[in-house]
């Protein structure tokens, strides 16, 4: 049980999640892997047939935070397998990246919200604990926030994903960048310079030349 308190009381609110990360002292995946399957803090358990919890490498220097699983994720029990996660590996690759050798593929919620839906307020704020102690665990040097839900859940930020996506921002000595969802991109196919999907390979573009930089931000920041 973490000294922070973020695996009893109240839930975090998702803008705590820096603190409760900060705090240290998480109980490690092995732990969460263990918790949350038999997590019931909010009311997307009960539709659930899986916690989908992450796939990928715990040791990467990249995080990628989606929104949450949907029908394929839910039952194959993996994150980011569907249409949409298909794509993100794609577009990984397109810069050089292996979504299960290069990244951490992660959530803002592990159970699967009904018809797709965008997970509540209390919904992210129930589940913020442990995305805190995978963020904790995983000490990604870079977060790629996929969408305007990861956004909001992650940064506390709601809105704006158009105009926030390909921007840096340092976070708890990480740097995070928010890209459009694949989802998103998967409805606007256009490849066409500044196009969505233009974009979002412009900021992985730049992704990738951060993790070769290997700089975290400036402390002061
Ligand atoms: S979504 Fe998160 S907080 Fe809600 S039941 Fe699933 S694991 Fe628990």
């Amino acid at each position: 049980m973490a000294k922070n308190g973020a695996m009893a009381g109240d839930p975090l609110q998702p803008s705590l999640l820096g603190e409760a990360v900060a705090a240290g002292d998480a109980p490690g995946l092995e732990g969460l892997q263990r918790s949350c399957q038999d997590c019931r803090r909010c009311g997307l358990a009960a539709g659930r047939q899986q916690v989908v919890i992450s796939r990928g490498d715990p040791a990467a220097r990249l995080m990628v935070i989606g929104e949450g699983p949907g029908a394929q994720e839910d039952a194959s029990g993996r994150p980011f397998v569907g249409r949409a996660g298909q794509l993100l590996d794609q577009m990984l690759a397109s810069v050089g990246l292996d979504s299960e050798r290069d990244a951490y593929v992660c959530n803002v919620v592990k159970c699967r919200p009904p018809d797709n839906r965008k997970p509540t307020a209390q919904e992210m704020a129930a589940c913020a604990p442990w995305l805190a102690v995978q963020i904790a665990a995983v000490d990604p040097a870079i977060v790629l926030l996929t969408g305007a839900t990861a956004l909001e859940g992650v940064l506390g930020i709601k809105g704006g994903i158009s105009r926030l996506r390909g921007q840096w921002h340092p976070w708890q000595g990480r740097w995070v960048m928010p890209v459009f969802h694949p989802s998103y991109l998967l409805r606007n196919p256009s490849r066409e310079q500044g196009s969505p999907k233009w974009l979002t390979w412009q900021d992985l573009k730049e992704v990738q030349r951060r993790l070769e930089l290997d700089q975290p931000p400036p402390p002061t920041l």
